[in-house]
C-alpha cells in the first residue's frame, strides 16, 4: 500500500528500473537468505537506490531493516544508521556480520582508539553499514568526518523520537534536521512503527522531509491476539495466562512502579517460571546483564516497567502482557508490538481496572507539566479507556486510531466473546444524584469506596459522622453488589459520565453527565466476563516446545528439537542470541524440507551463503535421519 505522493519524475521513472531491482532481488536472497520482498520493501528499496528519500511508517516485525540495509549494498558508500539504542548497537552489528555485511558502530562504549578504527574504516570505504546515536552524529567533529567519507544514504531509525507530541520524544532528535542541509545530495529514510497522523506530520516537518517519498504500510498485526480483562488479582491471572497458554515461551510483563516489577518477577520466579526485572532504579549493568540474558535465553520472562523494549528486535517474543493501564494507545501499541515479530500466533494481554483509571488521572493532574502537555497526556488517556470499554472488536479501534478502516478481525476478546451488554442508565443517574447531594448537602466529595458505601446504605464511622443516612440517596442503589458498582464506575469513568479530580480522585460529574441525568442519553454497559481463556484451540504444548513448530508432526518435531540443541551450543559458543544463528521459522524450513545437501539446505528461506557456508555441514549434522 503506497500512499505516496512521487516528488519527482525522475524518481518515478526509476520506480520502473529493472537492473536495479534485479540487483536488490539478488543481495536479498544471496545475503538473507528471502526469496521475495514484502510489501512495499521493494518499492522503498528502489526510491533509496536511485537517490531519493523515503519516509517509511511500518508496524514492528514488518521488514524496516532492509529498505535501508540493502539500499545501502547497493549504493556506493557507507550507509549511517541513526538509532537511540546505544545498548543493542552491537547485537545490531553481530546480526549484520552474520550474513556477511561489513557493520560497525560509532557510540561512548567504545574508547578513543577503538571509535578511532571505526572511523578509519569508514573513511577507507570499508564499511557497508554505520550505527550511531543522534547525540553523536550532530557533534561538529562527527560532521566533519562525514564530510569527508563517501556517504550511500542517512537511515534515522525510531523517527518518531522527533515528535514532541508522541511517547518517546528524545530531544537529540531535534537536531537531525541538519542533514537536508549539510548533505543534500545523500538519500535519507525515516523509519517508525509508530503511526498516528499527528506524528507522521511532525516528523516529516522536523525532520524537512517533504520531498520524500511517503510508504504506510497496514498497520495490523493479525498473528497478535488481542485481550483485555477486568483487573481481580493480577499477579494470579497472570500466572493463568502464563500456564495456561504461555508455558515456556518467551515474553515481556509491563508494569508501571519499580516496585510492582520487583514483586511481580519474584513472584513469578517463586512458581518457577524464570522471569527477570527491569526498570530504570537498577544499575545500568544490571539492566544491560538482564536486556542480554532476555535476547540469549529461550523462554525467559522480563518483567519491566515501559523504560524496557524499544528497539528489540527478539523475533520469538510470544506474549505481552500488561499489569497496568498504559498511558496511550501509542504505546500499548508498540509495547504489544514488541510480541511475534516472526509472524507467529502471540498474546496481547492486559488486566484493567477502576484503580488504574483513578490514578492514571492523578498522575496527570498533580505531575509536572504545562496546561497544554497535561490535556496531551488526557486526551490520550481517554483513547486508550475507550479502548479497554469497547464492546466491538479491539482490532478495529486499534487500527482506526491509526487512521485505517478495517472489518472485525475474528482474533481479539469482543470477536472470540462478543461481551453482552446491559442498560446501566438508571444505576448512572443515581450514582450522579449521590455525587450532587453529597457536594451540595454535605459539602463532601469523595473517591470510588465511600460513594459506593452511600449507594449501598452501609454504616460507618464516616457516613455516621456526616449523617449521611439522612440523605435522600442513601441507599438507594443496592440492586448492584459492591463489585458490580466497581465495574460500573470504571465503565463511567472511561466514557466522561464521571470524572475522578486531584490528588486523591474524588469523583465529580463528568462532561457527559447533563444527558445522562436528563434521560437524553442511555447508558449501555459492558457486563464483565470472567478472565477467559484463549479460543485459538492452542493449549498446553510439549514442554520447551515453540508455537512455530505447532504445524509439525511428531518425527518433524524431533528433528526440530535435534535442531535448537544444535543452535543452542552454536550461540553459547559465539555468544550471540539463537535467532541469530537460525530463527524459529527457518529451523522449521529446514525440518520441513529435509535436506541431504548443502545447496539443498540453501534453498531454504533464511539460509543466506555466508550461514549456508559457516554452517551447512553441521546443520546437515545435525539432522537425524
Ligand atoms: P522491523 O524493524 O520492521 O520491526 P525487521 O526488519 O526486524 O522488522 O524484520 C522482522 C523480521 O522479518 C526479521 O526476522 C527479518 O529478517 C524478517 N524479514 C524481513 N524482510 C523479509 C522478507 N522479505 N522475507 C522474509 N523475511 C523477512
Ligand atoms: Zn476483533
Amino acid at each position: 500500500m503506497d500512499s505516496s505522493t512521487a516528488a519527482d519524475p525522475i524518481s518515478a521513472l526509476r520506480d520502473g528500473d529493472a537492473a536495479q531491482t534485479d540487483a536488490a532481488l539478488e543481495i536479498l536472497s544471496r545475503v538473507f537468505g528471502y526469496d521475495s520482498f514484502r510489501g512495499d520493501q521493494a518499492a522503498i528499496i528502489d526510491q533509496l537506490a536511485g537517490g531519493g528519500d523515503a519516509v517509511v511508517l511500518m508496524p514492528t516485525g514488518g521488514g524496516k531493516s532492509l529498505c535501508y540495509q540493502i539500499p545501502s549494498l547497493l549504493r556506493e558508500g557507507t550507509g549511517i544508521v541513526v538509532s537511540p539504542l546505544i545498548a543493542l548497537m552491537a547485537d545490531q552489528v553481530a546480526a549484520l556480520e552474520g550474513v556477511g555485511i561489513r557493520a560497525a558502530f560509532l557510540n561512548s562504549t567504545l574508547d578513543f582508539h577503538e571509535a578511532q578504527a571505526v572511523e578509519q574504516q569508514l573513511l577507507a570505504g570499508e564499511l557497508d553499514l554505520l550505527y550511531m546515536a543522534p547525540e553523536r552524529l550532530v557533534l561538529p567533529r562527527t560532521q566533519q568526518l562525514l564530510h569527508r567519507a563517501q556517504l550511500a544514504l542517512f537511515a534515522i531509525d525510531e523517527a518518531h523520537c522527533v515528535s514532541q507530541w508522541g511517547h518517546d520524544f528524545r530531544p537529540d532528535y531535534l537536531g537531525l534536521s541538519v542533514l537536508a542541509e549539510s548533505f543534500p545530495t545523500v538519500p535519507r529514510i525515516a523509519l517508525t512503527a509508530t503511526a498516528t497522523e499527528a506524528t507522521h506530520r511532525e516528523l516529516t516537518e522536523r525532520l524537512q522531509m517533504q520531498q520524500a517519498r511517503h510508504f504506510v504500510a497496514s498497520f495490523d498485526r493479525p498473528n497478535i491476539q488481542y485481550r483485555i480483562e477486568p483487573k481481580a488479582s493480577p499477579r494470579e491471572q497472570l500466572l493463568r495466562l502464563i500456564t495456561t497458554e504461555h508455558e515456556g515461551d518467551s515474553g515481556i510483563v509491563y508494569c508501571l512502579s519499580r516496585k510492582s516489577v520487583e514483586q511481580t518477577a519474584e513472584a513469578l520466579v517463586a512458581r518457577g517460571i524464570p522471569a527477570l526485572p527491569y526498570h530504570a532504579g537498577l544499575d545500568a549493568a544490571v539492566r544491560q546483564d538482564h536486556q542480554e540474558r532476555f535476547l540469549r535465553a529461550e523462554g525467559l520472562i522480563i518483567v519491566a516497567t515501559i523504560a524496557f523494549g524499544m528497539g528489540i528486535d527478539k523475533p520469538d517474543v510470544r506474549f505481552v502482557a500488561h499489569l497496568d493501564l498504559p498511558k496511550s494507545i501509542e504505546g500499548y501499541y508498540q509495547e504489544t508490538g514488541r510480541a511475534g515479530r516472526d509472524g507467529q500466533p502471540s498474546t496481547a494481554w492486559m488486566a484493567y481496572g477502576l484503580g488504574d483509571v483513578v490514578n492514571q488521572r492523578k498522575f496527570i493532574d498533580t505531575g509536572e507539566g504545562s496546561e497544554l502537555f497535561k490535556r496531551n497526556a488526557r486526551s490520550h488517556l481517554d483513547a486508550m479507556l475507550a479502548l479497554c470499554e469497547t464492546v466491538t472488536c479491539r482490532r478495529v479501534q486499534l487500527l482506526r486510531y491509526f487512521g485505517q478502516d478495517s472489518e472485525p478481525c475474528g482474533n481479539c476478546d469482543t470477536c472470540l466473546t462478543p461481551p453482552s451488554t446491559w442498560d446501566a442508565t438508571v444505576p448512572a443517574q443515581k450514582l450522579l444524584s449521590a455525587l450532587i447531594r453529597l457536594d451540595r448537602e454535605r459539602g463532601q466529595k469523595f473517591g470510588s469506596g465511600q460513594v459506593i458505601e452511600v449507594l449501598l446504605g452501609r454504616d460507618n464511622p464516616r457516613s455516621a459522622q456526616s449523617r449521611h443516612e439522612e440523605l435522600s440517596v442513601w441507599g438507594i442503589g443496592t440492586e448492584l453488589s459492591e463489585k458490580q458498582w466497581r465495574t460500573t464506575l470504571r465503565q463511567l469513568l472511561a466514557r466522561g459520565v464521571v470524572e475522578a479530580e486531584g490528588e486523591y480522585g474524588v469523583l465529580i460529574p463528568g462532561p457527559n453527565s447533563p444527558a445522562v441525568l436528563r434521560g437524553e442519553e442511555t447508558v449501555e454497559l459492558a457486563v464483565d466476563r470472567a478472565p477467559q481463556r484463549a479460543a485459538r484451540g492452542g493449549g498446553r504444548r510439549a514442554a520447551g516446545g515453540s508455537r512455530a513448530a505447532d504445524s509439525l508432526e511428531p518425527a518433524q518435531l524431533e528433528r526440530f528439537e535435534a535442531l535448537r540443541t544444535w543452535r543452542t551450543s552454536v550461540a553459547s559458543e559465539k555468544q550471540i542470541p539463537p535467532y541469530m544463528v537460525f530463527s524459529d521459522a527457518t529451523l522449521v524450513g529446514i525440518v520441513q524440507a529435509r535436506p541431504t545437501t548443502v545447496s539443498q539446505l540453501g534453498g531454504v528461506s533464511g539460509v543466506g551463503a555466508k550461514k549456508l557456508a559457516e554452517y551447512g555441514e553441521a546443520v546437515l549434522e545435525a539432522l537425524p535421519e
